[in-house]
């Protein structure tokens, strides 16, 4: 199947938003799928001519403000079986939260490459907010608007660099 990219990460931080941002470009087919993977959406994507498929794995905690750890665990495991590289989205407009560090906690234990992703860093201020991630330990995010579109290109830079 080719490289694989998993979004992971607590519900609203943008994972959707980010997955038809990478997707576009080549107006990929998505699809959901029957079974366990009912609410993942896969979708392709190509940059400086190496192509790879993007999960979103949204649909695993929708829209509950009553997420059990164990219900992510098994999420986020199933997502990092699957991927090559998995990109962990987290929201620098609600700083780090219990259930980022839930889900750190799970890909700190990874062999698989772990890019942390601070999103909805909109304006110069957010970016500077957006170093109280380093603190899940997986290193220094990279800033990114879903939205607009800024740093994503060197996010992909960073994606296609680990395949
Ligand atoms: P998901 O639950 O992680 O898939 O998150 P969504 O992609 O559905 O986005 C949740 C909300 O955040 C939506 O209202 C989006 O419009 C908003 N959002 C996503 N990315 C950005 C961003 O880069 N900047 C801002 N300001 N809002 C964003
Ligand atoms: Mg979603």
């Amino acid at each position: 199947m080719g490289n694989i990219v998993a979004i992971v990460g607590r519900p609203n931080v943008g994972k959707s938003t980010l997955f038809n941002r990478l997707t576009q470009t080549r107006h990929a087919i998505v699809s959901d799928e029957a079974g366990t993977t009912r609410d993942r959406q896969y979708g392709k994507s190509e940059w400086t001519g190496c192509e790879f498929s993007v999960i979103d794995t949204g649909g695993w905690v929708v829209n509950s403000d009553d997420i059990f750890e164990e219900e992510i665990r098994k999420q986020v495991t199933l997502a990092t079986e699957e991927a090559d590289v998995v990109l962990f989205l987290v929201d620098v407009r609600n700083g780090v939260t219990d259930l980022d560090e839930a889900v750190a906690n799970i890909l700190r234990r990874t062999k698989k490459p772990v890019i942390l992703v601070a999103n909805k860093a909109d304006t110069n201020e957010w970016i500077y907010s957006a170093a109280e991630f380093y603190a899940l330990g997986l290193g220094d995010p990279y800033c990114i608007s879903a939205a607009t579109g800024s740093g994503t290109g060197e996010l992909l830079d960073q994606i296609v660099s680990k395949f």
